[in-house]
């Protein structure tokens, strides 16, 4: 698959929108309107408008915004967003603090709706089924990583749901803080009607980005694993590893999260500002699991692990961290890291999650909370995961 690079003459992508939000907002101010926005890949993907939240720049609050979704192909499905979860990820990306954002940005890649168009050659979805969207729409499907089912270490890189380069309309491609999505019906994911759909949602990121490591590591019985912390990533670690059958210790650094964490699964609770406490488990642990989006002390936990023991890292703070080889090499121990997982096991997660009834603990928000919610979540005042009901768009 190729990216498709600006045509000469072409008007910038933004300014495209504008002509569709001008055209959305003559239409008796219905934003549904569809919008001819010139050039496509074909007749078949000419975009139609959606209603959707974006953040203009790294520092304005996030608004109501036009966004085009292109008509659904022959293996494409169109989804209805119901709700969308809101990851520290949207955050950093909004702020661009991983220096890579692209404005408007329209954040959201947990996302759960209902299927309201197939394409001709769908056979996994039909309209009025729950379906999912998470980090990825698209990836090369030819590479190594492809075909071994890690299309999110696709080596030219995976389509993510948002902030990459559109391979169907130009420009970038727009989340799920949005009304709508079309997405190849090989990068959606079926979901239970049995679980909330709210709650399921917290599960196409932060729910595989954790499942998918501690399978990786084979956690299980007879295994001491820590997860450091209490967060949306967090708290389905800790779901994630007690049902898998391990001993589980939450580090935290916010002490009143002790009796969630034990509710959640958690055996041991840890307050990681107190050295007493950490010292108790030198070298202890098989596993350990860091979710922390800023900057910490990372050797505090190296230094929690066995020899052979293993830390990943799931949590991308803004700013490097730093390791002391003395902590690597002592004990022959492993620093990984691990990126949300693939398809075939994002599939996998969701059924074992259907299967054991393992759903995110969310606090639902309107549309319009959502910058709110972003200072919350800085705060660690989320217990445990925000979401959007889309219904409030
Ligand atoms: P979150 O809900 O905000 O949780 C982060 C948790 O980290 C907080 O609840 C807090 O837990 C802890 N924390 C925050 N600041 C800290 C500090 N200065 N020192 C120590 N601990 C601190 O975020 P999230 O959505 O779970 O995401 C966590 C990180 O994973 C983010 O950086 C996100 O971008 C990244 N992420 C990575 C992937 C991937 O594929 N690898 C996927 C999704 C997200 P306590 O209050 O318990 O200490
Ligand atoms: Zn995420
Ligand atoms: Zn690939």
């Amino acid at each position: 698959m190729t990216i498709q690079t600006k045509k000469q003459n072409e008007p910038e992508q933004g300014e495209r929108f504008k002509v569709l939000q001008k055209e959305s907002a003559h239409s008796e101010g219905s934003l549904r309107a569809s919008a001819r926005l010139g050039h496509t890949t074909g007749e078949q993907h000419r975009p139609v408008g959606a209603r959707a939240y974006a953040a203009q720049s790294a520092t304005a609050p996030l608004g109501p915004f036009t966004i085009p979704r292109r008509e659904v192909g022959d293996r494409d499905v169109r989804i209805d967003i119901l709700y969308c979860g809101v990851c520290h990820s949207d955050l950093h990306q909004v702020r661009n603090e991983w220096h890579n954002t692209l404005y408007p940005c329209v954040p959201g890649h947990e996302i759960v709706g209902r299927v309201v168009k197939v394409g001709r050659a769908v056979t996994k979805f039909k309209e009025g089924e729950l379906a999912a969207v998470g980090c990825m729409v698209d990836s090369c499907r030819t590479c190594s990583s492809c075909r071994a089912g890690y299309e999110q270490y696709c080596e030219p890189g995976p389509v993510l749901t948002y902030n990459s380069p559109d391979t169907h309309l130009e420009g970038v491609t727009y989340g799920g803080y949005s009304e709508a999505i079309v997405v190849d019906e090989a990068f959606v994911l079926r979901v239970a009607e049995k679980l909330d759909p709210a709650a399921v949602a917290p599960l196409l990121c932060a729910g595989i980005t954790t499942y998918s490591p501690l399978r990786r590591w084979n956690v299980g019985e007879g295994q001491k694993v820590g997860i450091v912390g209490l967060g949306g990533l967090g708290h389905m670690a800790v779901k994630f590893a007690r049902s898998f059958g391990a001993h589980v210790v939450l580090f935290t650094t916010s002490p009143e999260k002790g009796a969630d964490a034990i509710r959640l699964g958690a055996h041991e609770v840890v307050v990681s500002k107190n050295i007493g406490e950490m010292n108790k488990h030198l070298n202890s642990f098989e596993f350990i699991l860091d979710a922390v989006s800023a900057e910490h002390d990372i050797n505090a936990y190296l230094n929690l692990l066995k020899v052979d023991g293993t830390l990943t890292l799931v949590g991308l703070p803004e700013k490097p961290l730093d390791i002391a080889a003395f902590n690597l090499i002592g004990r022959r121990r492993r620093f990984a890291g691990s990126m949300i997982g693939g398809i075939a096991e994002t599939q996998e997660m969701l059924d074992y999650c259907a299967a054991h009834g393992i759903i995110s603990d969310v606090e639902l928000i309107s549309i319009d909370q959502v910058d709110e919610a972003y200072e919350r979540m800085l705060k660690g005042r989320v217990k445990y995961r925000f979401v959007i009901d889309m219904e409030s768009l």
